[in-house]
């Protein structure tokens, strides 16, 4: 059984999902109006690792996640950098999914553009007006948040708490301070579509409720975003759920942020002036593993030598995967624990690694026990324990491929037909058993800058 953090809840409680074996997740996306920053990164990780997981246990997973590339910010930069809005989105939309590829983030199953759904949002507004919870202004339409009598579960504090506790705002249009816009009137030279109510372009908050209402349907498994969007983001799509007579999503769940120092982070980070930028200089991989070393709901602080720490330990990884010759596992493919052949000591490590990832994605304790598990198998080896130790090892790769994290034997190092010919010339030294030929060889490729490792009845050289 697995079990996640419900927001509304406030507890960890069974994903129970709307069809046994499926699992329908909306998980909010991008505004593409520049490039992605290190909080991006975190964010899509955790959720990648979640679908992966959840796939790993044999459910069937279907994943939204929007792109909104139309708003405010968008905007401001097409005029800025005197282009179109379209060409700004679709640039930094390009610019997203190249950080997510490197990350080896894996594609949605829908990736919504929210100007290609405004027929859908056009009408649900009608409705919402025509329903009465919604009024129209001289600027647009907005929603009347007392329409619905829970409105403040997912901020955790009641209507009048809210109302009291808001800004308030030089919009004197609103009948409410915390009534929100469904729909925005054009403005001159502004992108718009046309409406009965007046042409324009629609709310965030309506995008995300019309898109994943049309693509998973009422009631679908699990809504997912960032801490900061479960209010206002995901309170007011809530509401426009409800209002409208839709039953909305079963799970609400919301992951932590990036920190620097104390600082929550935005933009840049020391040396690392974007995501694109960390995952160019650094291992990709890196990142995820320092992401799969916190808890998602915490905060996450990343330094450069955050970074470089966890660099260390893939190298540590790596190394393991070229001792026992593990093949590259996970990468864009979904892996699933079915397809696993478990060695008896391999299936009590996934029993126990998968106990502590079903109770609300304990990864840093999973990690760390993989890890531990690194240092049990390779012990089982020095002692001779061949096939115990690669029964564990082959589970361990699996494992770390269940979340996204693919371990790497060959180091990606090309190696010259010179370097090629004396790590043949060593290994059949070693199966001949010319022990003195062997170092004379390791000698020989130490000098010449080479990392020396020894697995079995090979040699693997790799640069430090
Ligand atoms: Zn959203």
């Amino acid at each position: 059984m697995i079990r996640l953090f419900d927001s509304i809840a406030g507890e960890v409680r069974e994903l129970e999902t709307r069809e046994p074996g499926h699992l329908s997740m909306y998980v909010c996306g991008p505004t593409v109006y520049d490039l992605p920053h290190l909080g991006h990164g975190r964010y899509f990780l955790i959720w990648d690792v979640a679908r992966r997981w959840f796939s790993f246990r044999g459910m069937d997973v279907t994943y939204v996640s929007n792109i909104t590339d139309i708003d405010d910010n968008i905007i401001e930069r097409a005029l800025r950098d005197n282009k179109s809005e379209q060409s700004v989105a679709r640039e930094f939309e390009d610019e997203h999914w190249k950080a997510m590829d490197l990350l080896g983030i894996r594609r949605p199953d829908v990736a919504p553009r929210a100007t290609e759904y405004l027929e859908g949002m056009v009408s649900f507004v009608a409705s919402l007006l025509e329903s009465g919870v919604a009024y129209t202004t001289s600027d647009g339409v907005y929603f009347d948040v007392s329409s619905v009598p829970d409105y403040g579960v997912l901020a955790g504090q009641p209507l009048d708490s809210l109302r009291a506790g808001a800004r308030v705002e030089m919009n004197d249009k609103k009948r409410s301070p915390l009534d929100f816009a469904l729909w925005k009137n054009a403005k001159p030279n502004e992108p718009s579509w046309p409406a009965p109510f007046g042409d324009g372009r629609p709310g965030w908050h309506t995008e995300c409720v019309v898109m994943s209402l049309q693509l998973l349907g009422d009631n679908f498994d699990l809504h997912t975003g960032g801490f900061d969007l479960k209010f206002p983001h995901h309170e007011n799509e809530r509401a426009q759920a409800l209002a409208s007579h839709h039953v909305f999503a079963r799970h609400w769940s919301h992951s932590g942020w990036v920190m620097a120092g104390n600082e929550k982070m935005s933009k840049s980070l020391n040396n690392f002036t974007s995501l694109t930028d960390l995952v160019q200089k650094t291992d990709p991989r890196a990142y995820r593993l320092l992401v799969l070393r916190s808890h998602y709901r915490s905060p996450l602080e990343v330094t450069p030598d955050t970074i470089v720490d966890a660099e260390r330990a893939l190298n540590r990884l790596d190394t393991f995967a070229r001792r026992f010759s593990l093949p590259a596992l996970a990468g864009k493919n979904l892996l699933r624990a079915s397809d696993v052949t478990w060695s008896a000591q391999g299936r009590d490590l996934y029993e126990r690694f998968g106990a502590l990832l079903d109770e609300d994605l304990d990864t840093p304790s999973a990690i760390a026990l993989l890890f531990e598990s690194v240092s049990t198998a390779n012990s089982l080896a020095d002692e001779g324990k061949d096939a115990e130790a690669a029964g564990l090892a082959n589970a361990v790769n699996a494992l770390f491929g269940s979340l996204g994290l693919t371990l790497v034997a060959s180091g990606g190092v090309d190696i010259d037909d010179a370097t090629a010919a004396l790590v043949q010339a060593r290994d059949d030294a070693r199966a001949t058993k010319d022990w003195a030929e062997a170092d004379r060889i390791r000698d020989e490729l130490v000098a010449a800058g080479w990392v020396v490792e020894d697995a079995a009845g090979t040699t693997h050289v790799r640069r430090t």
